[in-house]
Order: C-alpha cells, then structure tokens, then sequence
C-alpha cells in the first residue's frame, strides 16, 4: 500500500525513531512492503519510516530504482560502523521536495543492521549506496540532510517552505 510521504515540519522526521524489537511479525512485512511500494511510488531511492509517519527504525533502500531485485535492501535498526573517503554531490529528500544541495559524505559506508528475520548482518556500500546508508540511518535518528549544510543555506530553504507553508503548497 502506498502511503502519503510525510513532509518537512512535521516533528516525527525530527525526532528519534524506536528501535524494533519483535521480528518476522505480520505488521513487521507489511511495513517493509508499503515502505517499498510508497518509495517506489515516490521514485525515490531510499526512505525511512518516519517518512511514512511511523518512528520505527526501518529504512529500505533500492539504488537501481526497481530495476534489479537484488538491490533491494532493508535497513533495521542500523548503525553506520565504518566511513572511509568522501564524496561530494548533490543530494536530495522526498520529505523536502524540490529542494537539491550539494553534501559531502563519506565514499566508502559500512552500515550493519538486522534483517526483518532479526539477522544481524554487515554491508559495506559505495558512491549512491554509501550516501543512502548515511541518509537513511540519520533519518531514524532524526537528522535531515539539510543539517549537512551551511546554516546560510539551510535557513534559505527553511525561509522558503514556510512561504510555501503559507500559501498552502507544502503539505504534510
Ligand atoms: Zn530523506
């Protein structure tokens, strides 16, 4: 089921999301499935949960937009463990559409998580798929890329959804 995607300002993408603790449930699967199918729809790369509005820390990631099933990854409770290099280009946000800024990242990510078996597993990732690990993982903790910015910058974009807030062309 596609879900709406929750937009910038609304507090559960700034807040810090629940770890899950119960694995292989029936709400689990169905979460990831919708996570996938709202992605998809959303012709993203990556989302987090709260930007389906539910603060649990699962993330799904594709980098080859549904075009290989092999590139499916989900994401649970995952912590970044190893950062090597670093990467610059411009980086985007479903929750923050419209909105592009050049990040620096790391190039090299290694990330380990759980599967939705509760399997703890180890990836190391490259280029889009390191940047995807870095972003979504901050999403279950509540940062957004714009923190990744300058404060000039950032208060530009800010100054400029609370116009669109306004004028009633955000959303949420
Ligand atoms: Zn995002």
């Amino acid at each position: 089921m596609v879900h709406p995607i929750t937009k910038y300002g609304q507090p559960v993408l700034e807040t810090e999301s629940e770890a899950i603790r119960e694995f292989d449930t029936p709400e689990l699967h169905k979460l990831i499935e919708d996570m996938f199918d709202s992605m998809y729809a959303a012709r993203g790369v990556g989302l987090a949960a709260p930007q389906i509005g539910i603060g649990k820390k699962v993330a799904v990631i594709d980098v080859s937009s549904g075009e290989d099933p092999e590139q499916k990854l989900v994401l649970i409770n995952p912590v970044i463990i190893g950062q090597e290099g670093t990467q610059t280009s411009e980086e985007g946000c479903l929750s923050i559409p419209t909105f592009r800024e050049p990040v620096t990242r790391a190039k090299r990510v290694t990330v380990r998580a759980q599967n939705a078996k509760g399997e703890t597993f180890e990836m190391t990732g490259e280029d889009l798929l390191a940047r995807a690990f870095l972003h979504e993982t901050d999403h279950l903790r509540g940062t957004l890329y714009i923190s990744h910015i300058s404060p000039l910058k950032r208060d530009l974009i800010r100054r400029k959804i609370r116009k669109l807030q306004k004028a009633n062309e955000w959303g949420d």
